[in-house]
């Protein structure tokens, strides 16, 4: 899976990608949110269309926190431990949600895949991880334009549908570290 996430609306929404500051000519910190941005500097555009591949894809992690924990063991009925041992695995710097090998690489355990519809549902969408919910706007993506773009070319939901505000841009952007 990729280290994005979200099968959208009430499934998935995510994806990686690589970024940082840049520099004229499509970088700059807050490239979005200038008059040069792609809505004019009033926030990008985003409406996930639940094609799932950001919770396939290359082996990946989706981190979990210990909360985050907590939620989605209470939701499928579990304590934490039988939940952290059935569907998490050991990552850098914490647990990861575990992987599941699939025709399309390595689906998050998590993704439903709607038979016939191509359509993709995260069964903890509610619960989903931080790193899921906040996905495509973490800093590593909108740091720079050439990441956007780069990241848009896995993800149709990228600069289509809504018009996320700048300044929600920059709240699910802080949220996270990746
Ligand atoms: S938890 Fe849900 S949104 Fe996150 S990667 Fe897994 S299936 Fe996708
Ligand atoms: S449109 Fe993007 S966020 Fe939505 S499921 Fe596809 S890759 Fe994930």
């Amino acid at each position: 899976m990729s280290a994005g996430g979200g099968a959208g609306d009430g499934a998935v929404d995510g994806v990686a990608g690589a970024g940082g500051a840049g520099g004229a000519g499509g970088g700059g910190a807050e490239w979005f949110a200038a008059a040069g941005g792609p809505e004019g500097g009033r926030g990008l555009r985003f409406e996930c269309t639940r094609c799932g591949n950001c919770c396939t894809g290359p082996p990946g992690v989706v981190m979990v926190s210990d909360q985050e924990a907590r939620a989605i063991a209470a939701r499928l009925g579990l304590s934490v431990e039988r939940f952290s041992a059935a569907y998490t695995r050991a990552a850098r710097g914490g647990r990861s949600l575990s992987e599941v090998e699939s025709a399309a690489g390595f689906d998050c355990v998590f993704l439903r895949r709607e038979a016939g519809s191509g359509r993709a549902l995260c069964a903890i969408y509610e619960d989903r991880p931080g790193q899921c919910r906040t996905w495509p706007f973490w800093p590593s993506v909108v740091g720079t334009r050439q990441a956007w773009e780069s990241a848009g070319r896995r993800c149709p939901g990228m600069g289509r549908g809504q018009l996320v505000p700048v300044e929600r841009v920059r709240v699910l952007r802080d949220a996270v570290e990746i």
